[in-house]
């Protein structure tokens, strides 16, 4: 079972519907934060379907560097300097190439700010093609899988956006359950063969739909954009996120239906996906 909590469906601008991108990736019962943009901690902690607090937080998991994607980091390493938070579990974030040196440069700005009190800071970078598996004696860290037999949790793919100052390559994940359900989150991206080889099939498709395609739009998807890929890729269901307010009002379901006819929703902050997509008898405010 892979759910998706989105705490965050829009763009760099929050509107009063839309905050910037976060989500709470769960995977067989493993929980991610992925890419915790500016208010992604207040949004986790407040969701009935999220963690009771940061304690519970064991991994953050980055598709790239700008900052509608990862300004609650520093946050989140500053919170956990506090002595209010007891979890002495390692704090793993994980991320493309170019997170370490990311980071370093966060710890020349604050120092000792932004390494937390109890918790050790496990950083890994990840190339396009990489996977992680769940790391073998060591409950809520990962580690790249060395099997080529095994299946990843989780899978990198090269995204084309336009993210250089930090990380040459952005990233794009493909999510994978016990049972080969798969969740794909494009990332930041425009079209590009690697985000359509790993949309194909796909059982969810969560994808980036940034911006009208009258505007110019290097890195992003715009509706016809993402029509063509679902057209191409052929996924089961799509949820369209990262939507800016001039992309928000249009019928994007009509715009995008012109390529393909398939299951299409937008997304909305709060919303719980779930794969397969079942009525989830976990959620807090369900008991
Ligand atoms: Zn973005």
């Amino acid at each position: 079972m892979i759910r998706c909590l989105i705490l965050g469906s829009g763009g760099a601008v929050p509107t009063p519907d839309r905050s910037p991108a976060a989500y709470w990736l769960t995977i067989d019962g493993r929980s991610m934060l992925m890419d915790p943009g500016p208010g992604a901690l207040l949004r986790l902690i407040r969701s009935l379907d999220g963690p009771d607090s940061l304690d519970d937080l064991d991994t953050v998991l980055l598709t790239h560097l700008h900052l509608d994607h990862c300004a609650d980091l520093p946050a989140l390493l500053f919170a956990l300097r506090t002595p209010i938070t007891a979890s002495e579990q390692p704090l793993q974030i994980i991320g493309p190439l170019g997170l370490a040196a990311y980071l370093s440069r966060l710890d020349e700005l604050y120092g000792d700010w932004v390494r937390p009190l109890r918790r050790e800071v496990l950083i890994l970078e990840l190339a396009p093609g990489e996977g992680l598996v769940p790391a073998a004696g060591r409950a809520g860290v990962w580690s790249k899988t060395g099997n080529p037999d095994e299946l990843p949790a989780v899978t990198a793919f090269r995204a084309e956006h336009s993210e250089t100052r930090f990380s040459e390559v952005n990233l794009g994940y493909v999510f994978r359950d016990e049972e080969s359900h798969t969740l794909v989150f494009s990332g930041d991206s425009e079209p590009c063969p690697e985000l359509l080889a790993a949309a194909g099939g796909a059982d969810l498709l969560l994808v980036e739909c940034s911006i009208p395609d009258e505007f110019e739009a290097p890195g992003h998807m715009t509706p016809s954009r993402v029509g063509a890929l679902c057209r191409d890729a052929a996924p089961s269901r799509v949820v369209l996120t990262h939507l800016y307010p001039a992309c928000d009002a249009l019928d994007l379901e009509t715009l995008v239906r012109e390529l393909w006819q398939g299951d299409l929703v937008r997304a909305a902050d709060g919303m719980l996906l779930t794969v397969p997509s079942l009525p989830d008898p976990t959620r807090k405010d369900q008991a």
